[in-house]
């Protein structure tokens, strides 16, 4: 199962002045991991909010199973299972694990009054089930304020895989994450990919962790796409090289 689901063809995004994407190209094939690396302000994070729908894009075409998305909205994007996550957490820190779980589920036909009833049962015990899975059950009732920054990423993970994505866009995951944690956040996202069949596309800094995780890895500089190929080919790609260097 090789074709590709998620499919970026020519797309282009500028603010004002600056060329954010130009006529970038890239397949997320079913069922596999797609890295997606370049120096910072390379356009990474810019292309993820074009796929998700969070801004217009100038040019070009998103597709996600043969469907257009580019003119969806966020929610309408999200509903057909491409969802992100964020490059900073975003949890309500005075609830506790258990309870940023169950909102992160929207709730279809949910009025106001339905906020104050119990979540049901199977909702819960899905929420714990995929804590025990990011290894945060002892936590559960902790507020996500008291979590180190690594755990709340854990969180955060856990949150979009209680929407079941078919498509899971990381930005960043391992960052800001002390060095002991990152091995078990690694293999979650293996094991996301590998037992609930998620397809996954992400973004990272960190190269081991990177050359560890994917199957096929993009390279974007100054917004475009510099270099495309497996993470060995990546890896020795002179190009790929000197932008890295280049940015430092
Ligand atoms: P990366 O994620 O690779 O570090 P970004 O996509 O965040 O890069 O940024 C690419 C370029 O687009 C940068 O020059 C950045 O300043 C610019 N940019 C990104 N988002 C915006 C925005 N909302 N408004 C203006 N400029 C932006
Ligand atoms: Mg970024």
């Amino acid at each position: 199962m090789n074709a590709a689901l998620l499919d970026v063809k020519s797309v282009s995004k500028s603010f004002g002045g600056v060329q954010a994407n130009q006529n970038v190209s890239m397949q997320v094939p079913e069922g596999r991991i797609t890295g997606l690396i370049g120096p910072n302000g390379s356009g990474k994070t810019t292309l993820f909010n074009s796929i998700v729908g969070y801004h217009p894009i100038d040019g070009g075409s998103i597709r996600f199973e043969d469907r257009e998305i580019s003119k969806l909205r966020v929610q309408q994007i999200a509903r057909l299972g491409l969802l992100r996550t964020f490059q900073q957490t975003r949890i309500y820190s005075k609830m506790d694990c258990v309870k940023n779980m169950l909102i992160s589920v929207p709730h279809r036909n949910a009025t106001f009054s339905d906020m104050f009833k119990p979540y049901p049962p199977d909702l819960t015990e899905k929420a714990e089930h995929l804590l025990e899975f990011v290894g945060l059950y002892q936590k559960r009732h902790l507020v996500s304020g008291d979590l180190s920054f690594g755990q709340q990423k854990l969180l955060e993970f856990a949150m979009a895989l209680m929407n079941e994505p078919r498509v899971l866009l990381l930005d960043e995951p391992t960052a800001g994450i002390n060095p002991t944690l990152i091995n078990g956040l690694i293999d979650r996202l293996k094991l996301a990919n590998t037992e609930f069949g998620i397809t996954l596309f992400v973004i990272e800094h960190n190269m081991r962790v990177i050359m560890n995780l994917a199957d096929s890895i993009y390279c974007l500089a100054h917004g475009e796409l510099l270099a495309h190929g497996s993470p060995d080919e990546i890896q020795g790609d002179q190009r790929v090289i000197d932008a890295y260097l280049g940015a430092h």
